[in-house]
């Protein structure tokens, strides 16, 4: 059977296609999460026992901490990748949903919004986050609303319509620019959800702002697109389009605050392969087939030396 090229790795782990997969979960920390099993395993042991009114109060207990646990951090979306992994990404901080809101790159920490952006900011922050923790799924599909997405689950209308409002005004102050470190992860968790973005699109491979309904790239992208080999023992890695360094300065009380946010990857086509000694390598042309020790000089004398010897090997028997 011939071997199926490999498709080039997803960049950014994430594509419009993919999020229409997403699901979400939140981490249940330790501590919270051994207290609930302590208080199910005493809930078996008084039923067994005869003592049903508290084995059902230990019930109760356990559920409304795992409940209260689970409300209170923004959940972790998991995607599908192209390879068959799936990548996490976490649930914003509060001073990212209130930089996002109020058009600021890089983030502000979540201790800088009062400071920064006055007391409304903050409880707008506040407002959203509860939103966010509420609604962890795509709305219902039409007509087919029993097997859809479970209603506690998916939020109410107000707290969809608050989230929507969050997306579509930070997408137009954007327009026409390339998303930035945090911003990317805001606008990958909103449309998770299944968020309309009024008719605003975030490019796949540069992360530009854009207007169209439907497409994957942006119209540079479309007309310039990467286009890799597909050598068998080769898997390309496309170049990084996004935008590069983002630095601010700004006055947070009496301080002056700068940070920095830097672009993650480089802007060549490159290409992974396994050599034939288990190393993994990274190339820039398509046609490497070697790790650098085995491709050097002395690596290839000794590559020679072994096909010699198991030639001879397989002749003598
Ligand atoms: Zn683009
Ligand atoms: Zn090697």
């Amino acid at each position: 059977m011939p071997l199926q090229p490999l498709r080039p790795l997803q960049l950014r782990h994430w594509s419009h296609a993919a999020l229409h997969l997403a699901e979400f979960a939140t981490h249940i920390p330790a501590d919270c999460s051994d207290e609930v099993e302590r208080l199910s395993c005493a809930a078996r042991e008084l039923e067994e026992s005869g003592y049903e009114r508290r084995a059902e109060e230990c019930a109760i207990r356990a559920r409304r901490l795992l409940e209260a646990e689970h409300v209170s951090l923004p959940p972790v979306l998991y995607l599908p990748q192209v390879d068959g992994g799936v990548v996490s990404i976490s649930g914003p901080s509060q001073g990212e949903l209130a930089s996002w809101r109020y058009n600021k790159t890089p983030a502000l920490g979540d201790s800088d919004i009062s400071g920064v952006l006055g007391p409304e900011a903050a409880s707008e922050a506040d407002r959203v986050m509860a939103a966010l923790c509420a609604v962890r799924s795509r709305p219902a599909r039409r007509g087919r609303a029993r097997e859809a997405a479970h209603p506690l689950r998916a939020g109410d209308r107000a707290q969809r319509d608050h989230l929507e409002g969050l997306l579509q005004r930070g997408l137009a102050d954007r327009l026409g620019r390339q998303l930035h470190g945090y911003e990317e992860r805001i606008y990958v968790q909103l449309v998770g959800r299944g968020l309309d973005a009024g008719g605003l699109r975030v490019c796949e491979q540069c992360l530009l702002v854009f207007e169209a309904p439907r497409a994957a790239a942006c119209a540079a992208c479309r007309r310039s697109p990467v286009r890799p080999k597909y050598p068998e023992h080769l898997r390309p890695v496309l170049p990084d389009r996004a935008a590069g360094v983002r630095t601010s300065v700004r006055v947070v009380g009496n301080r002056v605050v700068g940070s920095i946010s830097r672009t993650r990857s480089t802007r060549q086509l490159r290409y992974i392969g396994t050599c034939q000694c288990g190393r993994e390598f990274v190339a820039e042309d398509a046609s490497r087939k070697h790790c650098r020790k085995c491709g050097s000089g002395r690596g290839r004398t000794a590559r020679h030396r072994e096909e010699r010897a198991s030639e001879t090997a397989s002749e003598t028997q």
